[in-house]
């Protein structure tokens, strides 16, 4: 039904359902010492509008609840225009350290007066890029005064990579420059590699949830009934609580990852630089805190908003190369990474609200033990209908356990 609503051809279907996608062959060019494939079940989620588009989102997870607690808490974005979210230029940082400067103060300058040069420089390694739009836009240079070493300089090369996620571009950039970086200085160029901590490429998501769809419980006679107001209020607490706290920011940002990873490894970006910039990003002011934010505007609506760097691209890297991906892109239409970016930045929104909503009511654990208990009964050997029938019993029982699913599937209680 996915494939059929985003008018996908039969290659782009099979990329998708499993039948086609990466190869062995391919996987070999990937990495080394290639023994085979490794897969993840690959999820859509639904309800999705952001800025005014209808998107359907393909997350590729392990953890049940995520694809469904993402596509509930879009369906209530949308009762309040869905999300709006935007980002700032590509821009990544490419970090150069300076060590045996004489005088580093001097150096600093000596390199800033030759910033259009060094720019320029820059600009004629990768015309692709240049041709695209992007390139080298700035050198800032700092004296680290104090390290384990003595002072050195630390060179930034701003650097806008466009529609790719950039790694390759800005650390040739940065290697490539070395020598010239030397010649100025009089000192010699020990690392040359991209930062993580891609503050300058920043994605952005908002929503607004009208307290009315915030009510909990009135179609599950098991549950307790809480109103709008109530869950919305609940909500903040909760968010006050990562606010302050690295321990439950720690949690509370695990949450918005789930939804931010599971669209980065469909689409074949690199999780673990998203992962790095994520968290280093929610540390800058010193104290580790939430990346996101809670509270009500004028109306009483709640109102959500993520901010965080989004290093991903649509060329360049697995995305290209994996079959998987490029579906993962056709699927959600988008035609550049900045567009990517704000689409998983919403997901990251939506997926801390599935969080601090079930948390802030009844708990996660009723929701995700019925998900679960299927897993578990899966490992316990059941297979076809047994799985949701064991589950079934885990649950009314409250033994979400392996042990318990074998003896139920043995007949032995
Ligand atoms: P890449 O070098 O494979 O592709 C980028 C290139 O594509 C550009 O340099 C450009 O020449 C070309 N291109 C074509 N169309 C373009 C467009 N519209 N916009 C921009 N460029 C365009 O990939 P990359 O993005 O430079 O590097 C990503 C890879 O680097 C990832 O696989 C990542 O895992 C890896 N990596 C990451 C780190 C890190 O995060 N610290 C370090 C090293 C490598």
């Amino acid at each position: 039904m996915a494939a059929e609503w985003a008018g996908l051809d039969a290659k782009t279907r099979a990329a998708l359902d499993g039948s086609g996608g990466l190869s062995p062959e391919q996987a070999d060019h990937m990495i080394e010492n290639v023994v085979g494939l490794h897969a993840l079940p690959l999820g859509v989620a639904v309800n999705f509008v952001v800025n005014g588009r209808e998107v359907l989102v393909p997350m590729a997870i392990e953890e049940p609840s995520v694809v469904a607690g993402a596509s509930f808490m879009a369906k209530l974005a949308r009762a309040g225009g869905g999300f709006v979210a935007h980002t700032t230029e590509p821009q990544m940082i490419g970090q150069m350290q300076i060590l045996d400067v004489a005088d580093p103060a001097s150096a600093r300058l000596a390199l800033l007066e030759k910033k259009a040069h060094i720019l320029d420089l820059a600009n004629q390694i990768d015309p692709v890029i240049v041709k695209f739009g992007g390139g080298a836009r700035d050198l800032e240079v700092r004296v680290m005064a104090q390290s384990p070493i003595g002072p050195f300089l630390v060179a930034h090369l701003i650097y806008d990579t466009r529609d790719a996620m950039g790694a390759n571009a800005v650390n040739t950039a940065c290697e490539t420059l070395a020598p010239t970086i030397e010649q100025i200085t009089g000192g010699r160029v020990h690392l040359r590699i991209l930062s993580n901590l891609a503050d300058r490429r920043l994605a952005r998501a908002r929503c607004v949830i009208p307290v009315s769809a915030l009510e909990f419980g009135r179609d599950d006679p098991a549950s307790r009934l809480y109103g709008g107001e109530t869950v919305r209020d609940r909500i903040i607490e909760a968010y006050a609580f990562a606010a302050v706290d690295p321990y439950r920011a720690a949690t509370h940002n695990k949450g918005i990852m789930n939804g931010v990873d599971a669209v980065v490894i469909a689409t074949g970006n690199d999780w673990r630089a998203i992962e790095a910039g994520a968290h280093s990003y929610a540390a800058r002011s010193g104290t580790y805190t939430s990346l996101s934010q809670w509270g009500k505007d004028a109306e009483g609506n709640l109102v959500g908003s993520l901010e965080m760097p989004m290093a991903v691209g649509i060329v360049g890297g697995a995305t290209k190369v994996h079959p998987t991906a490029q579906a993962a892109l056709k699927l959600m239409g988008v035609t550049n990474a900045r567009e990517l970016a704000e689409i998983i930045v919403s997901v990251g929104l939506a997926q801390n609200l599935a969080a601090l909503r079930a948390l802030a009511t009844e708990g996660i654990q009723r929701g995700h033990m019925t998900l679960h208990a299927r897993q578990v009964a899966i490992a316990a050997g059941a297979v076809g209908e047994q799985i949701e029938a064991v589950a079934g019993k885990l649950v009314a029982e409250k033994k979400v356990r392996v042990d318990r699913a074998e003896e139920i599937l043995k007949g032995s209680a």
